[in-house]
């Protein structure tokens, strides 16, 4: 290398040293972790992409039969948040996506507004992945739906635990009771549930559960909006 380069490289590194720039080797280092949490990310998808369509053909409950579009759940694949809803309504069912009408557009504002957050930054899914439905012969009536049962559950909580062990969130936020006591597996009330964090082992994970209100709840009781705000603090305290 001829002088004049030797300076100039010099010259440079000195600068670098001066704006507090550690050097070649620790930005080298960076780069190389940053590729490694990459190529992390890049096998959950594929795991998860692999995952969802085992459920788009999964029959292993009535549900499977009756439902126009599986709703598999969405988001982050490295996400610290896992928002779990009871089960896919009719605009999900139709759209096959979680989370999207009324109450989804409410949740997509406190992911927003008070975890200051985005929805594609955050996963969301719920305990089933097809709509429950009273009357499974016409899944074009409005006002259809019905919780799952215990052996819908039963059968489809092994994909939402995978879910839970491909992703790893730090948090897990069942939205209403049927969720929370799935996941908390207790009969206590989302009122008496909601307002702490709790130590659970998930599938092969060990995660804190923050339950509270389901957006839908809250969409019929704007009073308990309060209530979902302290959640979002004790949430965002556990990141
Ligand atoms: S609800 Fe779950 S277990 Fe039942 S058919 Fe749908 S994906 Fe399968």
């Amino acid at each position: 290398m001829s002088e004049d380069k030797k300076q100039l490289l010099k010259v440079y590194f000195e600068k670098r040293r001066e704006t507090g720039e550690s050097g070649f080797f620790y930005n080298r280092r960076k780069n190389l972790e940053g590729q490694k949490n990459m190529k992390k990310s890049d096998t959950v998808t594929a795991a998860l992409e692999k995952l969802e369509k085992e459920v788009l053909s999964c029959k292993r409950c009535p549900l499977g039969s009756s439902r126009l579009n599986p709703c598999f759940g969405e988001g982050s694949p490295s996400a610290e948040i896992m928002f779990v809803g009871e089960g896919p309504g009719y605009t999900e069912d139709h759209m096959g996506r979680v989370f999207v009408g009324r109450a989804g557009k409410l949740l997509d504002k406190i992911i927003s507004g008070a975890l200051k957050t985005e929805r594609s930054r955050v996963y969301i899914a719920n305990i089933v992945k097809c709509h429950p439905m009273k009357d499974p012969s016409d899944p074009e009536k409005r006002g259809n739906d019905r919780p799952p049962s215990e052996d819908e559950v039963k059968s489809c909580i092994p994909y939402l635990k995978q879910q839970a062990e491909l992703i790893k969130p730090k948090v897990i936020v069942p939205l209403g009771s049927p969720s929370a006591k799935t996941i908390l597996q207790t009969d206590e009330r989302i009122t008496k549930l909601r307002g702490k964090a709790y130590d659970r082992e998930f599938g092969s994970i060990k995660v804190k559960v923050v339950p509270t209100y389901h957006p839908a709840y809250l969409l019929r009781n704007s009073s308990k909006k309060a209530e979902v705000y302290e959640d979002t603090k004790l949430i965002l305290s556990l990141l």
